[in-house]
């Protein structure tokens, strides 16, 4: 799985100790594989645990169980707690920030990605979803302001990069012999060698591969 966007889930549970384990059972309990999300985030409420933790569960190479209608091109990360009574820790915050820019930088996620799960809607409504697949939940929760996490995410400044610093030594040299390579059999493309020559003595191209 290729995941396109970052959905945001409560646990809807107000009882203690609730973490990656209990969800699993839950999960098996519906006769599911296990966790359908693919991260949890711990609260406060975690007597051997702590607030904000970070546990792994289903991997990401996988598609997940928590979003119907988007499970295949998404990745489901759960706070512990329940955001119609309570918003989320400040921990958990500081947690699923750093999370979600890991994560979009990891699989190039746009902002406009990253949804709470009752935004569904939203998708459902600009038809990138089949509108069997709206849903009445108000997951991530009431208390949980999706464009506030959206604004404070754009904020960010891990997330404004210099493209160019992404592209390791590694990766230069492999563009340098993709472009030897190209240029070695340039005799077999006849009609494309302009073209070549245009892309290669493009100013993007040479301040990429030098
Ligand atoms: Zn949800």
């Amino acid at each position: 799985m290729f995941p396109e966007y970052i959905v945001l889930h409560t646990a809807a549970f107000t009882g203690k100790n609730c973490d990656r384990d209990m969800i699993d059972q839950w999960h098996k309990a519906r006769n599911w594989s296990g966790i359908g999300y693919h991260f949890v985030i711990l609260n406060d409420q975690h007597d051997l645990k702590t607030d904000g933790e970070i546990e792994i569960g289903r991997l990401t190479n996988k598609a997940g169980a928590h979003a119907l209608g988007l499970n295949s091109r998404s990745l489901g990360i759960c706070c512990i707690g329940h955001g119609d009574k309570f918003d989320f820790t400040l921990a958990q915050y500081k947690s699923l920030y750093g999370l979600i820019e890991q994560l979009m930088t990891e699989f190039s996620i746009p902002l406009d990605k990253v949804i709470g799960h009752r935004e569904l809607n939203e998708l459902a409504k600009n038809n990138i979803i089949s509108s069997r697949y709206r849903t009445s939940k108000s997951c991530p929760g009431s208390k949980i302001d999706m464009d506030a996490i959206r604004n404070t995410l754009s904020q960010s400044h891990s997330l404004v990069k210099d493209e160019k610093a992404e592209i390791d030594l590694q990766s230069k040299l492999a563009m340098n012999n993709a472009i030897a390579t190209l240029q070695k059999y340039r005799g077999q493309f006849p009609n494309a060698q302009d073209e070549l020559d245009e892309f290669i003595n493009h100013p993007e191209i040479i301040s990429m591969t030098r």
